[in-house]
């Protein structure tokens, strides 16, 4: 495998992670810093992220940033400049979920769930590709959700942030990948952070609902600290991934995930060959033959 997300000039590579204070964002930095990388570690409230400086303080560079606030993003990422003189692989982690039927979502929520999942990531990718493009090198990585490839009653929301992150994240790829640099979208299942405790958004309920979203609720609070996957494991095959030198533009983490992604993917394949003679037939008749 070839290492192809930063130059053999730089010493090691650079990590920039948002939302590093929990879960993901905190695994992939402690991974990062066990493989000897350097890392900007990033989050609302930096006093979250004091034990990652302390694991290796000559290689950590802690940096507010919230994804959410105009100018943080080129901030952080200029602060990395000064302290690193690069950046390898820039990870749009930060992310929370809701959880609600459409009808019970306020418009308010719905926008706030878009500010971060997908602006917040738009913005950061927007900071750092300026870097990444002089640099003719690395890696932007979006942190999805397999709710990015297929949805349930009761994840619009979530889904549409999701949705909206990967379709930006596809073109984004063939937009970039004449510069060098690399664009993986991942779609882990369920894993050990805290997005389904304090943190998950549970919309108002409307009773007419109940039997219908009740169920997506109360798998939510199950999930909870029950989750099957490793945060740490994630970064370690998003490293693998991104080291090969055909990086995927999907990498799905988790059992769960990769048997979701493959049962919808053939479900729309099967759609796909069943309607495509009623697609099909859908053309403007040449008139010279009429
Ligand atoms: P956690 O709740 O453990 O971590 C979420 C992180 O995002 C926290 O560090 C939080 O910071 C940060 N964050 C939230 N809003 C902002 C913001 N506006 N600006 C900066 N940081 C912010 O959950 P996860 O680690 O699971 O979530 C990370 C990503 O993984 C999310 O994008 C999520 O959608 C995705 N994901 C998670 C799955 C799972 O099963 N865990 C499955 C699929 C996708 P703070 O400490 O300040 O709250």
């Amino acid at each position: 495998m070839t290492v192809s997300t930063h130059d053999s000039n730089s010493p090691t590579p650079v990590w920039f992670i948002t939302g590093a204070s929990s879960g993901f964002g905190e695994a992939f930095a402690r991974y990062a810093l066990d493989r000897g990388y350097r890392v900007v570690a990033t989050a609302r409230d930096t006093r979250k992220l004091s034990h990652l400086e302390a694991l290796a303080p000559d290689r950590v560079l802690v940096h507010a940033l919230d994804v959410t606030r105009g100018g943080q993003a080129e901030a952080a990422v200029a602060a990395a400049v000064t302290r690193f003189g690069r950046i390898d692989v820039a990870i749009n982690n930060a992310g929370y979920g809701i959880v609600g039927a459409v009808e019970e979502t306020p418009e308010a929520e719905l926008r706030a769930q878009m500010e971060t999942n997908f602006f917040g990531a738009v913005a950061v990718t927007q900071a750092v590709l300026p870097l990444l493009r002089r640099q003719h090198a690395g890696a932007i990585v979006n942190v999805s959700s397999l709710g990015g490839q297929l949805s349930f009653a009761g994840f619009s929301a979530y889904s549409a942030s999701k949705f909206a992150l990967e379709g930006m994240s596809e073109a984004l790829a063939q937009e970039v990948a004449p510069f060098g640099i690399k664009v993986l979208i991942v779609e882990p299942g369920q894993f050990r952070t805290n997005l389904a405790g304090a943190a998950m958004r549970h919309m108002p309920v409307i009773a007419d609902y109940q039997d219908i979203i009740g169920g997506t609720r109360e798998f939510v609070h199950t999930m909870h600290n029950t989750q099957a996957g490793d945060p740490y494991k994630a970064a370690r095959a998003i490293d693998t991934a991104l080291r090969a030198e055909a990086t995927p533009l999907r990498l799905q983490l988790g059992q769960d995930a990769v048997d979701a992604v493959r049962t919808h993917a053939q479900q729309l394949l099967a759609d796909l060959e069943r309607w495509a003679p009623v697609a099909i037939d859908t053309r403007i008749e040449d008139t010279a033959t009429v």
